[in-house]
């Protein structure tokens, strides 16, 4: 294609992944973003092989692996101990693994790489609506309070979960998780620094995990963890409420998981816990005439199978891709609703189907997962399967 001028408006993983993979072909980017600037936010994430390959395309993954912690596995205990998780990424082949990362490291990495590339950015630049027309897209935005008209050849919407720029008429779908999770990073203790991404369960209620997640760039020999405990949306405001008995749900969490001790020993107030919603979206479509949506505002979904970062660089590839095959914008989208579209679908299903089993009240989905899924382990076919679900492998049930 001609050299387009081209917005992105959001600077997460997608929106910078996407904006490096662009500018690279020679198109004039815009990146709009409300923040200020990227802060160090957010917490771990898991990076699957599938993500991993995006980077290793775009040459950082060296530098990732400089930021991140290597794992080899998730897995996943009850409380008296039976381990019912266990996805093992060497089943794939030797050298598969996957990557737990601080959100401010990924984004950092992104940014060096996007910072070396001709594009202009705008900081402190929030966007509330988008016009299309047929020769272009029109973003109106806030820059740093005073109100602007921005035309370009194209807009990317990439501004994360809660997105209130979706096309509704593109949306089918778009509602929030009724659990979410609190979380911190943490200093990694001894008790938790293997490759593991490690989980417990008490029925469907209770959940907590550890995600090893290497350093940030502010401190890059302090090796972190991130913590998060599964809790219903409807109990983050009591959660944050400064009668909240700290020291009660602590014993609680010990109780579900007595090696947490020495992790937990810092934390002494709910306030040094963060609460994360997460949405769930689908959409018919992520691309028509000159407007174009990728990542979380795409397609949210729970974290279950940690596959949002994933995502957001498995689209930004793909939306690469399909601009340097195609001559107009129509035959962009084609080209990317043909390689995003089974994926997309299958894993908005997959998290859609198994949250539920590690968050929700009912004792009957917990007690078909406890039976489940080490029997599914014991099949040799289905444990793969499970695995290169994990991995960001699988376009469809059966392939
Ligand atoms: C602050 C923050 C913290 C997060 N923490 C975690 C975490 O701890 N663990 C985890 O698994 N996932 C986390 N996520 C989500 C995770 O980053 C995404 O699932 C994944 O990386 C996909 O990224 P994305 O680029 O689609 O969206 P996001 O990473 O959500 O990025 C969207 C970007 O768009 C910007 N934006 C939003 N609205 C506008 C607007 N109207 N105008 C301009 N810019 C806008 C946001 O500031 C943000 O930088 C977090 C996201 C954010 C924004």
């Amino acid at each position: 294609m001609q050299p387009q001028s081209i917005a992105i408006i959001g600077a997460g993983t997608a929106g910078l992944a996407t904006a490096a993979l662009l500018a690279e072909q020679g198109h004039h980017i815009t990146l709009i973003e409300r923040a200020e600037a990227l802060a160090p936010v957010g917490a771990g994430l898991l990076l699957q092989p599938t993500g991993l390959s995006v980077l290793k395309d775009m040459g950082l993954y060296q530098a990732m692996l400089g930021y991140g912690a290597r794992v080899d596995a998730l897995i996943g205990h009850t409380r008296d101990g039976r381990r019912i998780m266990n996805t093992a990424y060497r089943s794939l082949d030797d050298h598969s693994h996957g990557l737990g990362i601080h959100r401010a490291s990924l984004c950092h990495v992104l940014d060096c790489h996007l910072q070396t590339l001709p594009h202009e950015r705008l900081m402190g630049c929030t966007v509330s609506a988008v016009e299309v027309a047929e020769a272009h897209t029109t973003v109106i935005a806030d820059n740093a309070g005073e109100p602007c008209r921005l035309t370009f050849d194209a807009v990317l919407i990439a501004n994360g979960s809660h997105s209130r720029l979706r096309p509704t008429d593109w949306t089918r779908y778009d509602r929030l998780y009724p659990w979410g999770a609190m979380w911190a990073i943490q200093p990694m203790v001894e008790s938790f620094a293997a490759p593991l991404l490690q989980q417990r369960y008490h029925r469907a209620s209770q959940m907590v995990g550890i995600l090893p997640t290497g350093c940030c760039p502010e401190q890059p020999n302090q090796p972190l963890a991130s913590f998060f405990w599964s809790l219903p949306v409807a109990q983050m405001r009591h959660w944050q409420h400064r009668d909240f008995d700290f020291s009660g749900w602590r014993d609680q969490a010990l109780q579900l998981w007595p090696q947490l001790e020495t992790l937990l020993a810092p934390l002494t107030h709910q306030d040094q816990l963060l609460p994360a919603t997460y949405r769930d979206v689908i959409m018919h479509r992520w691309g028509e005439n000159r407007l174009g949506i990728i990542g979380d505002a795409a397609h949210a979904m729970s974290p279950q199978l940690g596959q949002g970062a994933n995502m957001a660089l498995l689209d930004a590839r793909a939306i690469g891709q399909a601009v340097a095959e195609s001559d107009a914008w129509p035959q962009v989208w084609r080209h990317y609703h043909r390689q995003r579209e089974p994926q997309i679908r299958f894993y908005q299903r997959m998290s859609r189907w198994l949250t539920p089993a590690f968050q929700s009240h009912s004792r009957t989905v917990s007690r078909g997962r406890d039976l489940f899924f080490p029997a599914m382990e014991r099949v040799p076919w289905l444990r793969i399967q499970m695995v290169k679900t994990v991995a960001g492998l699988k376009q469809s049930l059966l392939d």
